[in-house]
């Protein structure tokens, strides 16, 4: 059995921060340059949300809008969800996937001290990912797709799996059952 591991021992420390009134533009810009995926969003010098890439993508580039007509404050997720530094990993595994999110705040105290990615977690604890797919298995029916974990055929970690009659395949295994 593992052993129990702590948010604040896998997370990634410094958070990038942006200002709430930044453009979606600059702030894909900001995330391009940082080589990061999301940025925490202030506001009066508190962090007020989350905006991550996918955020740009689904509410600003899908939309048709152009990127420097929206105010990162307009494409946020607030209130923020978060996870306490000192939390068992398994926790913030839970959170992520009832909350159908990859991106964490880490607070301690009144401050946010971090950021914890769904890679992070795969990366130190991939049977993480398997336990909490739990809670996705009651609500399959058919075909779902887009989670993310471990491939039940070649073992291998994907951004996309697809789930079917109770289990997950990635892409290429997936092609490869359904033409059996
Ligand atoms: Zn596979």
């Amino acid at each position: 059995m593992m052993g129990m591991i702590r948010v604040s021992e896998v997370m990634s420390r410094n958070p990038i921060r942006a200002k709430a009134t930044m453009t979606a533009e600059e702030g894909a810009m900001l995330m391009k340059t940082k080589g990061i995926s999301s940025l925490l969003i202030e506001q009066d010098g508190e962090v007020v949300g989350i905006v991550t890439e996918r955020d740009i993508v689904t509410k600003v580039a899908a939309n048709g809008i152009a990127a420097g007509e929206r105010k990162l404050s307009e494409i946020m997720s607030t209130p923020l969800i978060h996870v306490e530094a000192d939390s068992p990993l398994e926790t913030a595994a839970e959170l992520m996937w009832k909350k159908r999110i990859r991106r964490l705040p880490v607070v301690a105290g009144d401050k946010i001290v971090g950021i914890l990615t769904e890679n992070d977690i795969v990366r130190i604890s991939p049977g993480l990912i398997e336990i909490t797919r739990g809670i996705l298995t009651n609500t399959g029916q058919g075909i779902v797709k887009g989670i993310h974990g471990i491939c039940d055929s070649c073992n291998e970690f994907s951004d996309n799996l697809i789930y079917t009659a109770g289990k997950y395949y990635c892409e290429r295994c997936f092609s490869e059952v359904s033409r059996m």
